[in-house]
């Protein structure tokens, strides 16, 4: 398998498995969450054996891992976990996709024939602009493409293949990792880090060419409950106490021109009620708190808590009761006591020969909880943009790039070893 092997290999991978519709599903009370993310796992244990990597397996929760062995005898180069999702966002259709190849993009408006409202233009794209020449990869129109995240598997199988075929690349054992339901907050529920045996890890599922992804948000869920009182309304002068108004009046409190998603950016927090459950007598108000240090947000749940409170101090008869939710952490508190994980994901786009781009994530990602777990995992770019969008959209040749960072990477490891 020659370099130029890795672009063709990888797009006819990845053309395969984005016609497997592995949605998955919100509330499912099974894990995986839908059974058909199964038929592409079962499919990639096999195909990994195929190429030769003999203990790949699927375990009873769907993950499927496996090993690349060794090729240095050097000691101490540590085992490096290589990791993608095979589920797509369950607020897009992901049947029957139909992946489009349009060559040598030029910066015309790509029309997707099963939709002609969906169209993909340069001025909505400024990511487009350093494509000319590439080869993009859209679906028809109707369905998302599964880019997010079947371009980091098609990515990480085809790295295993390059790396067989060339062990003249010394890198230590590499193991790889993949995992379904991510997009429903759950990629990580099962996963068994001890048995997974890597020692630092990279999930291939970001955007933009050079981009590495290091920091997430610190997140959690704010639980009030707004006690009230009811009694018939017809009899209830002096004694009806109306949790619903008491409610609103608190989220009528809240920050209306800051501290929201629809007004914060960059590194910026914000607090977001995004669940009301009402009665007279009890009104349950979820509000998400999302911030990048642990103290920030901390401050941020004090604020919404005390807001609470004061509301309910103008409401005599009514009580607030306060509940947190830890969700996840920031990952750079993990990675920055390891910095060698970001600096040889650095060093491997350098030597891609393309530029590194660093920016937070404004949510989580299955890395910020493996990092929390024990396995410090920054998130590294797989070429996806448009994430749960029908003008989803990969290039062939930002594939290639991954690939051959990936490629760097692992034998970065065993140089600075
Ligand atoms: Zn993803």
């Amino acid at each position: 398998m020659n370099p130029s092997d890795i672009r063709p290999r990888c797009v006819e991978r990845f053309l395969r498995y984005v016609q497997f519709d592995t949605q998955s599903r919100e509330d499912s009370p099974t894990y995986p969450s839908t059974e058909k993310q199964l038929v592409l796992l079962r499919a990639l244990a096999e195909e990994l054996r195929g190429l030769g990597l003999a203990d790949a397996a699927i375990d009873e929760h769907g993950y499927v891992m496996a090993t690349i062995p060794a090729t240095s005898t050097k000691p101490g180069v540590p085992t490096i976990g290589l990791i993608a999702h095979v589920d797509t966002s369950p607020e897009m259709p992901g049947a029957g996709v139909k992946p489009i190849i349009h060559p040598n993009y030029d910066g015309r408006d790509l029309v997707l024939p099963d939709d002609p409202t969906a169209v993909l233009r340069l001025a909505e794209n400024p990511h487009l602009e350093e494509q000319r020449g590439n080869d993009i990869i859209t679906a028809s129109g109707t369905t998302l493409l599964g880019a997010d995240n079947k371009a980091g598997v098609a990515e990480i199988v085809t790295a295993a293949e390059y790396l067989l075929a060339h062990p003249e690349i010394r890198h230590g054992a590499i193991r790889i990792g993949f995992t379904p339901d991510e997009e429903v907050g759950a990629g990580t529920r099962h996963f068994d880090v001890a048995k997974f045996g890597a020692r630092y890890a990279y999930t291939l599922d970001g955007e933009t060419r050079g981009e590495i992804e290091m920091e997430s948000f610190s997140a959690d869920t704010l639980i009030l409950t707004f006690v009230g009182f009811n009694t018939h309304p017809g009899y209830a002068q002096g004694k009806l106490v109306n949790s619903i108004k008491v409610a609103a009046d608190f989220i009528s409190r809240l920050p209306k021109n800051r501290l929201s998603p629809e007004t914060t950016a960059g590194h910026e927090g914000y607090v977001h009620p995004y669940v009301v459950q009402a009665s007279v007598e009890r009104t349950l108000v979820k509000v998400l708190i999302r911030d990048f240090t642990t103290a920030e947000l901390k401050m941020k749940e004090g604020f919404v808590a005390e807001l609470a409170r004061s509301t309910v101090a103008d409401w005599p008869g009514a009580t607030v009761e306060v509940r947190v939710e830890e969700s996840y952490r920031n990952m750079k508190e993990v990675l920055d006591l390891h910095p060698q994980v970001v600096e040889n994901a650095r060093e491997a786009v350098r030597r891609a020969g393309l530029t590194v781009r660093e920016r937070p994530i404004r949510g989580g990602t299955d890395g910020s909880r493996l990092s929390f777990m024990g396995l410090p995992t920054p998130n590294v770019f797989a070429g996806e943009h448009n994430f749960h969008s029908r003008l989803e959209w990969v290039s062939a040749q930002d594939m290639e790039k991954a690939v051959e960072v990936v490629v760097n990477l692992v034998a970065i490891w065993e140089e600075r070893a």
